[in-house]
């Protein structure tokens, strides 16, 4: 029998502010000195009342906005009742019957270049816990497992999304992740980091016969910190659950780990029933009410999105897919692209039909994507801590298109620009590395070339081996020191050794 997978992501978000959920403890997600963000609200002491932090609120609504949803005027927190030791009031404020965003949708492309379309069921706000760290017998003076608990992180605003269960492959579920990471990240709601916990995903994983409507019975995923791990994850759960069915067995409802050493699933406790939160309204918090004039505030603060950004880049600056997808997940790069081809543009004025506007563009956005990104990924340097300005990087394009310097001289100077900044002019100057296009400049060093290298010139001569030229091209780059056009090299072996232009 053939099954399909059934597949509805939930996902933990902590936001970006500058207080906590309810108190004004930092919110501060880097601090390394355990306990020191807490003041007797988040660490639930009695008689203490919580305030509603507004920027959180923004940041949720914002997030619903930008997935196209339905923003309640009454919403309202409830208390989520259970007992952990990292919770220190007893209960968690959340919200149950009335979310902050309800409905909406999230759309990306999967591999086949389908669009798929997934709908979301809520957003809410709620409160983090605080952090547990077991600490094993033989450490512990008494001998005896001892746990620490420390509550920076308790209080810290958290973002709960649910989707309906739309995704249909392990792929998908990555896909969403990603694509969800991009608009909270635009949104600025939160940084969004998987590896540092900001970003928790679970997914619901399920198999049916294909065709039947019915659902089958879920398995929750948990302890997943990365998007390659969610689709591992989850290849791996739809494999074993298909197995267990394909051999009569059944699939029974918990909740699973993901070990990523051994790469498997593992049972981590057994669904007996819901929980009983005892949910009832936060007595200590009015309800929420969203009026149009603030809803109109925040929807003025939604900037480009990034499906926006997609067709923008298509159609203003023609870029392929793969090409703008590096602008796109890097929204700073993207701007500094933009900074080039506007620094661009007057030069391309100024030069009347001498260029093509759609080559320069090509031109810059290949070295932003490739020479560009290579020296920031062996530097790990920021776009906002790199020292080249749009303004040189512009002109460095510039002299590259108009064939003032060769490609190989290119990255010898994006380099040095990339290290001091420098105006590349002002370094092609210095090193000496103008481009010699001039025929009687490499004429010379031409004839000179097939004196030292009579067997090889001798090869391409006679026609045995033609692609030898490029070994004698080569060595007239290694003689100018990448100053030649390889091309105007080309064409005077060609001629020098009788050749027709291939
Ligand atoms: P629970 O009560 O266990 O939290 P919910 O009904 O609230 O379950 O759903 C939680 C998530 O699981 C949602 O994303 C939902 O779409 C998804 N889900 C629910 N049932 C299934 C199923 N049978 N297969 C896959 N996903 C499911
Ligand atoms: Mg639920």
């Amino acid at each position: 029998m053939d099954y399909e997978a059934v597949i509805g992501i939930e996902c933990h978000v902590e936001l970006k502010t500058r207080t906590k959920m309810f108190c004004d403890s930092l919110n501060d997600p880097d601090e390394k000195h355990p306990n020191v963000n807490v003041c007797p609200i988040c660490l639930g002491h009695p008689g203490t009342l919580p305030t509603i932090n507004k920027a959180a609120v923004e940041k949720v609504i914002l997030v619903g906005l930008a997935l196209h949803a339905e923003i309640p005027e009454y919403s309202q927190f409830d208390r989520k009742n259970y007992f952990y030791p990292d919770l220190p009031k007893g209960y968690q404020i959340s919200q149950y019957e009335h979310p902050l965003v309800k409905g909406g949708y999230l759309e990306f492309k999967s591999a086949d270049g389908a669009v798929r379309h997934i709908r979301i069921t809520r957003v809410h706000l709620e409160e983090d816990t605080g952090r547990l760290m077991h600490q094993g017998s033989p450490s512990t003076s008494s001998g005896r497992p001892t746990s620490l608990v420390d509550f920076n992180r308790a209080g810290i605003p958290l973002m709960e999304l649910v989707t309906e269960p739309d995704v249909r492959s392990a792929e998908e579920a990555r896909r969403f992740g990603e694509e969800l990471q991009l608009i909270i990240r635009y949104t600025g709601a939160s940084d969004a980091d998987m590896e540092k916990g900001q970003m928790r995903v679970e997914a619901n994983v399920s198999i049916r016969p294909k065709g039947s409507k019915e659902l089958g019975t879920k398995v929750e995923l948990k302890n997943i910190n990365s998007f390659r791990f969610v689709e591992k994850a989850v290849l791996y759960e739809i494999a074993r659950q298909t197995k267990l069915l394909e051999e009569g067995g059944k699939v029974i409802q918990e909740t699973r780990g993901w070990d990523s050493v051994r790469e498997v699933t593992f049972s981590q406790r057994i669904k007996e029933g819901a929980t009983d939160y005892r949910y009832f309204p936060e007595p200590d918090l009015p309800p929420l009410l969203v009026d149009q004039k603030w809803l109109a505030s925040i929807r003025a603060k939604l900037t480009e999105l990034p499906w926006q950004k997609r067709v923008r880049f298509a159609s203003e600056y023609g870029l392929d897919d793969a090409t703008s997808e590096v602008f796109i997940r890097e929204p700073k790069l993207a701007e500094f692209f933009e900074e080039v081809v506007s620094e661009l543009e007057e030069w391309i004025a100024s030069m009347g039909d001498r260029v093509i506007k759609s080559k320069a563009i090509k031109l810059a956005s290949n070295y932003i994507t490739s020479d560009l990104q290579k020296l920031r990924n062996e530097t790990g340097a920021l776009v906002d801590e790199m020292n080249i300005t749009a303004e040189n990087f512009a002109e460095l394009m510039a002299l590259v298109y108009e064939n003032k310097i060769s490609s190989a001289a290119a990255k010898q100077v994006l380099g040095e620009m990339f290290k001091t900044g420098g105006d590349p002019a002002q370094i092609i100057e210095t090193k000496n590395l103008t481009q010699e296009s001039g025929e009687s400049a490499l004429q010379n060093t031409v004839l000179e070339l097939i004196d030292a290298h009579k067997d090889i010139a001798e090869q391409v001569r006679s026609g045995k081996n033609p692609n030898a030229i490029q070994a004698l091209i080569g060595a007239g780059m290694k003689k100018t020191q990448g100053k030649a056009n390889p091309a105007v090299l080309r064409r005077l072996f060609e001629e020098n050794l009788n050749l027709k232009r291939i």
